[in-house]
């Protein structure tokens, strides 16, 4: 019975890694999805700030035209002014004179407002430089990482799959049959759990201390009294071993 139990321990694990490999392949589209909604979250906010700059930049610029323009209006209403020939054509050019002032008292305000503004989207884009720099660079790299990985998956799914027929094989009818039956009624696919702690690792319920040496002693095949499924006791090295393989 020993045999047989290791093979069904080597069956459950060859399914379990099956599975999650599956399950690897099956959700690359949407991992493949959240990670480019990232990456193009950050480019937003990088382009939002680039937009914020250029258009400041932009502004300025009408600004500068805005006050240069006026100065030269300024310039001939003060020739109008001096050369005004009656009280008429003075008050004129006086309030022409005044008007044109203010305006450009005005847009100097803007003017100011507009350089603080620029000066803190210009910090903001300075300390993002590295960021900015890099970023198509780390998206690239991030689906090149993804992809390599699903590649290994495929690989690993093809070799997994191809031996785990030859063990199944192996068992006996009734034991295979019951794999089976107890594999496809759980949704995690789970039909032979390990006792931990004292316990079953699939449905946490304890187990009576006779039912733990039973299954401690590995001569026959003992289920769990909750979820039926075929329990089995891992030595400690096997564990170890079991745990590098997976970190591995
Ligand atoms: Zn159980």
């Amino acid at each position: 019975m020993k045999a047989e139990l290791e093979k069904l321990i080597d069956l459950q694990k060859t399914d379990s890694e099956i599975r999650r490999l599956k399950q690897s392949l099956d959700t690359a589209d949407t991992r493949r999805a959240e990670l480019e909604r990232e990456f193009e979250k950050h480019a937003f906010s990088i382009r939002e700030i680039q937009d914020r700059q250029d258009r400041l930049r932009g502004e300025r610029a009408e600004l500068d035209k805005h006050i240069s323009e006026n100065k030269t209006y300024l310039e001939r209403a003060d020739r109008n002014l001096k050369h005004a020939q009656n009280q008429k054509e003075y008050e004129t050019a006086m309030r022409e004179t005044d008007a044109l002032q203010k305006q450009i008292a005005a847009f100097e305000t803007q003017t100011l407002e507009n350089m603080t503004a620029l000066e803190e989207v210009e910090k903001e884009i300075g300390s993002r430089a590295d960021e900015i720099s890099t970023l198509d660079q780390k998206r690239a790299d991030a689906l090149a990482e993804l992809d390599a990985g699903l590649e290994q998956d495929r690989v690993d799914l093809a070799r997994i799959e191809g031996g785990r027929d030859d063990v199944f094989k192996t068992l006996p009818a009734n034991l295979a049959s019951v794999y089976n039956r107890l594999a496809q009624r759980s949704r995690d696919g789970i039909a032979v759990a390990e006792v931990v702690n004292g316990s079953c690792s699939a449905c946490f319920m304890a187990l009576r201390p006779q039912m733990q040496m039973e299954v401690k002693r590995g001569e026959q095949i003992i289920t769990c009294e909750s979820c039926t499924r075929i329990l089995y006791f891992a030595p400690k090295d096997t564990n170890a071993a079991v745990a590098s393989e997976g970190q591995a």
